[in-house]
């Protein structure tokens, strides 16, 4: 492929995207949401977008199928970033990633003891990272969605996962007690196609930190 190929989820990070792609002069031709395609052609006859899952997208750029794409830094931390080159913190679909409970569980307490807690996640480098930071045992359990069940089917003790404005934790009677980190979503680059596409990467690549620095 001799032009330029982007990976992006649907949802967020496509909606919050599109104005910066906007700044470069590339307009999608159509929908993700209501088109079935995965391959979606732009207003510049070389550039098209790939739509993939969330958590694809640093493995689209890795492997050179996709040049550039965007990603959160919640996939980029489990998915590892070998081969990626992160030169945007494009300020979009931020949220925080913490620690939550159930309502009545003494977490403080239990981390003084020196329980062993149950924590469940899709993020378990991330979590695995943090509590051994603060040196806390824990056995950690891999979920793929809905970690907010866990605790209250007594699968884990805290769950760790992303929180916007809290309200699916209030709906299922969690509490956020630590804050892991803040997120948001970086444009990843291919390190080769940096060199071999620099050219036409490069003016992309300027737009888009223009709008992202105003
Ligand atoms: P899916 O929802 O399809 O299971 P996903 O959760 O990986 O997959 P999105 O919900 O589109 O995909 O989230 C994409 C990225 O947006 C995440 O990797 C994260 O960085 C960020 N994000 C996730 N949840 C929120 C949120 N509630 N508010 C803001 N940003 C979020
Ligand atoms: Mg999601």
């Amino acid at each position: 492929m001799n032009g330029i190929t982007i990976a992006l989820s649907k949802g967020r990070i496509f909606e919050e995207t599109l104005p910066l792609l906007a700044a470069a002069g590339i307009e999608p031709l159509e929908d993700p949401e209501t088109s079935r395609k995965l391959i979606i052609p732009t207003s510049r006859a070389d550039v098209r977008l790939v739509i993939v899952r969330a958590t694809d997208a640093p493995t689209y750029v890795q492997y050179g199928a996709a040049d550039l794409g965007v990603a959160g830094k919640d996939v980029l931390l489990e998915h590892g970033s070998e081969g990626l080159y992160q030169p945007i913190d494009l300020r979009i679909a931020k949220c925080r990633m913490m620690v939550a409970i159930p309502a009545g569980f003494d977490y403080g307490n239990a981390v003084r003891q020196g329980a062993r807690l149950k924590v469940a996640s899709k993020y378990v480098n991330i979590a695995r990272q943090h509590f051994a930071a603060k040196g806390v045992h824990v056995d950690l359990i891999k979920l793929y969605g809905s970690m907010e069940l866990a605790p209250l089917a007594g699968l884990a003790d805290a769950i760790v996962d992303l929180v916007s404005t809290g309200s699916t934790l209030k709906a299922n009677n969690l509490i956020a007690v630590e804050h892991v980190m803040d997120i948001s979503s970086s444009l990843i680059v291919n390190q080769a196609a940096l060199k071999l596409k620099r050219e036409a990467l490069e003016p992309i690549l300027d737009a888009i930190a223009a709008v992202v620095d105003r």
